[in-house]
């Protein structure tokens, strides 16, 4: 099996994996108990959290372990609006093309009042700082922009956009879960005021994530119970999954140059093979994306029969993100770079990870460029495109 969906998710590390189970046979007292068992749990605990935040630059306690990037994502948005409603200040700036964990919790706040501006990202999908900063007004109470995105991989310039809102005094998030572990964050340098990440995205357990949350900022409360995680994040915590997160985050920080350089070799090569299929377009800038990322239209087929004929022939894909694959609506995200609903419906994503080989990336471009071919042959809109009926909108 060829595994190229690792946006969606990733194989645990080996390291994690043994680094996780010392926490469930013999180091499994609760952290809150005040036996030696429950010290030693606590003190993992604060081993895991410390080592999370030297990666980042924050302090530990600037950081919320929580269920993963959605709950961190919906964290931070309700508390800049918990934040900017007493201040009567109920203006949010976000782009187009955020994972719906952003999106979704931005539609309940427009139901409570909250006015949102969803900045538009451009045919090369990536917002401007000047964008933002012309978004920017009296009442804005947050800017919410992803680091990397999900389907089409493209990087935000985050510092810049960072320095804009830190002039204008307005709260920052940053949706970081496709970028923690394979782009360098810094949130003091970046000024970035509130980071979700998940560590499934970067060979970490699933169900776990974390939300860092600058000092002197007030975090809402979403669970209610215990005093874990200071008291705003009820329930016994996930040690042996939040040890497993602190490993393999910093396998990965350890090992993102090398591993940049390589992926974006392989990367390349997938781009540069697919881009001889005639109709076709690479989503997002060539460049300023994800050296894990590849996405792709096809003009002519449906991006689901592609995908099912790719796993008959052993290869893992995706027609973009998890969430939205299984619904008939194209995904929000190539809407947001201007591609139309036909050519849309035409979408693959291919996500590599340090597992894959050159071989892999050579049968994967083959096997694509037969696929396409053999589905354009018995496709209707095709036959329509070729002999004229019907425009074709790809070059
Ligand atoms: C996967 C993902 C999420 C959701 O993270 P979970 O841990 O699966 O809840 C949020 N944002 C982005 C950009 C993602 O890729």
């Amino acid at each position: 099996m060829i595994y190229l969906d690792n946006a969606a998710t990733t194989k645990i590390s080996k390291t994690a994996l043994e680094a996780m189970l010392p926490y469930y046979e013999e180091i499994y007292g609760n952290p809150s108990s005040l036996h030696t068992a429950g010290q030693r749990a606590a003190e993992a605990l604060l081993e895991a959290r410390t080592r999370m935040a030297r990666l980042l630059s924050c302090a530990p306690n600037e950081l919320y372990f929580t269920s993963g990037g959605s709950e961190a994502d919906n964290q931070a948005l309700l508390t800049a609006a918990a934040i900017g409603a007493k201040k009567g200040k109920k203006h949010i700036v976000s782009t187009a093309f955020e994972h719906h964990a952003v999106l979704h919790t931005l539609k309940k706040l427009e139901k409570e009042g909250f006015e949102v501006t969803l900045l538009d990202v451009h045919e090369e999908g990536i917002v401007s700082p000047l964008q933002v900063k012309n978004a920017i007004r009296e009442d804005t109470c947050l800017v919410s922009v992803m680091y990397a995105n999900n389907e089409i991989g493209t990087i935000q310039p985050i510092k810049e956009i960072g320095a804009v809102c830190r002039e204008k005094g307005v709260l920052f998030h940053t949706d970081a879960v496709q970028a923690a572990g394979h782009l360098h964050i810094d949130v003091k340098e970046q000024s970035i005021d509130m980071l979700s990440l998940s560590a499934h995205k970067f060979h970490g357990p699933k169900g776990v994530g974390a939300l860092y949350v600058r000092r002197g900022i007030p975090l809402s409360i979403l669970i209610e119970g215990g005093a874990q995680e200071r008291g705003k994040r009820a329930g016994t915590e996930n040690l042996p999954a939040i040890v497993g997160m602190a490993t393999a985050f910093e396998e990965s920080c350890a090992a993102m140059d090398e591993s940049a350089k390589r992926l974006s070799a392989l990367r390349d090569r997938l781009i540069d093979g697919l881009s001889d299929i005639p109709h076709s377009a690479l989503n997002g800038d060539r460049f300023r994306r994800l050296p894990s990322n590849v996405s792709f239209c096809f003009e002519g087929i449906e991006g689901e029969s592609l995908l099912l004929l790719l796993d008959d022939k052993g290869i893992c894909a995706s027609s973009g993100s998890a969430c939205t694959s299984g619904s008939l609506d194209p995904s929000h995200v190539l809407l947001s770079i201007g591609r139309v609903h036909d050519v849309a419906h035409g979408s693959l994503r291919l996500t590599l990870s340090e597992e894959n080989t050159k071989e892999e990336v050579e049968y994967t471009i083959k096997a694509v460029k037969d696929t396409v071919a053999y589905l354009r042959s018995i496709s209707p809109i095709w036959r329509d495109l070729v002999t004229g009926k019907k425009e074709f909108i790809l070059k």
